[in-house]
């Protein structure tokens, strides 16, 4: 791809995307349709035997879902990525390949809240499990892989706290272990962190959040690097052995770095049914034409906000990496060097009760479940998004009762400041 050697700025408005061969149309067009004329029985039959590529069915490729699925992976420098319709089921489309019956992840303790459900209790529905180990902790990390174990899976930058992954020292365990590293990279966005240039083989994201940026649409990527032998041992036949789901074909001989791209599509989507429709990757894509402006203004705004809040008496702590006074300070510089995102936590004196008025009490922030809007976003992430877990679980998450969640977005920084300024003063009381 001669995209690689772009720019950022340049990739994130025009990789994958071309004028329209029908029309010329410059916008991506929304390709409304579920299903594409064949020119003849022998063309789609080579289709459905993956001997051509091309479109057959929306379930499985779309145009639309196609530009944005080249977009994000030139932006993250990966080989391929398949989208589809949540961050959520870009985790289990990511695992798919890897993971049968009896097998398991090592993760990080510290992930998105659903991330921890899906991982600690939804998984085991399909005989899979999930390791929980503090990712700053090496040996645990190393400890906690046995022979079962097919992949490492860790946020570069953590939900809810901002903290930094070391994605390097893991990327090597995971090497020495044979086993892929995936990286949920939506709190960073390929921006700020490209995990794959860190030793990453997989990168998943939440399309919903930072690279749409507008809080329209759910969706979900991952991203493969393409570099991952998947024959080096017999830990994963669906890639290197005869794929019985696909009438005996072995993906990495026939397809090489694109082998996990076209097994997610062929198999993932085929079967699993977890699509994107064209348009919410019309609206990504529209999102995305502006990720480097709009995480620029992020960052500003967040580091302004937390060095704010840091020097506040009613403030117990605050998480921002990007504070010289975080233990992530240095570990920023090199693992998403152009800022810490807009991701972080604050405690708040008066613990568990403080922090609901505070929620209760904002005028400008919105009180929602999300992040990455372009908007401001709170959320006292123990009464709701980590509800499910246990206070221990809170703890390790970086979801204390006394922690309230904000996502910073790109209005005017003293706008925001005034209005923590005036709600702290409720919740404090
Ligand atoms: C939101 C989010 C998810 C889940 O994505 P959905 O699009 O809501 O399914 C996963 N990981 C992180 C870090 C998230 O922020």
């Amino acid at each position: 791809m001669t995209e690689k050697t772009q720019g950022f700025d340049t990739m994130q408005v025009h990789a994958g995307a071309k004028p329209d061969p029908a029309t010329g149309a410059r916008q991506v067009p929304i390709y409304q349709t579920t299903s594409y004329v064949f020119r003849d029985a022998d063309h789609a039959a080579a289709l459905f035997n993956l001997q051509e590529v091309g479109y057959i069915y929306s379930r499985l490729t779309n145009p639309t879902v196609m530009a944005l699925a080249d977009r994000i992976a030139a932006l993250e420098g990966g080989a391929g990525a398949v989208c589809c319709s949540s961050g959520h089921a870009a985790q289990l489309l990511a695992l798919f390949p890897l993971m049968g019956p009896g097998k398991n992840i090592v993760v990080s303790t510290r992930l998105y809240g659903g991330t921890v459900t899906q991982f600690s209790q939804t998984i085991k529905r399909f005989g899979w499990s999930a390791t929980f180990v503090d990712f700053d902790d090496l040996d645990a990390v190393r400890g906690a892989i046995d022979e079962n174990t097919r992949a490492i899976f860790g946020e570069a930058i953590a939900n809810p706290g901002g903290y930094i992954m070391d994605v390097r020292a893991i990327a090597d365990i995971a090497d020495d272990a044979g086993v892929p590293l995936i990286i949920d990279n939506t709190s960073a966005t390929p921006y700020l962190c490209r995990p794959i240039e860190h030793g990453a083989t997989l990168v998943v994201h939440s399309t919903t959040k930072f690279l749409t940026g507008n809080g329209t649409v759910t969706g979900g990527c991952v991203v493969d690097a393409g570099t991952f032998d998947w024959s080096a041992s017999d830990k994963f036949p669906s890639l290197s052995q005869p794929e019985p789901a696909y009438h005996g074909l072995v993906f990495q001989e026939t397809f090489g770095p694109m082998a996990f791209t076209f097994h997610s599509i062929a198999i993932g989507l085929r079967d699993l049914g977890m699509t994107m429709n064209p348009q919410a990757a019309h609206y990504t894509l529209l999102g995305i034409e502006t990720l480097s402006l709009r995480m620029r203004k992020h960052c500003d705004n967040a580091l302004a906000v937390a060095e704010w809040l840091e020097k506040d008496e009613r403030v117990t702590g605050v998480t921002f990496a990007g504070l010289p006074s975080s233990p992530y300070y240095e570990r920023t510089k090199s693992v998403c060097p152009l800022g810490a995102g807009a991701l972080f936590t604050f405690s708040v004196k008066g613990g568990y009760d403080a922090c609901v008025k505070l929620v209760d009490s904002v005028e400008l922030f919105s009180h929602v479940a999300n992040l990455g809007d372009t908007r401001s976003l709170i959320i006292h992430s123990a009464s709701t998004t980590h509800r499910q877990l246990t206070e221990e679980q809170q703890h390790a998450a970086g979801a204390a009762p006394d922690m309230v969640r904000l996502s910073i977005g790109i209005e005017d920084a003293d706008d925001l400041i005034a209005d923590l300024d005036q709600a702290l003063a409720k919740a404090t009381a």
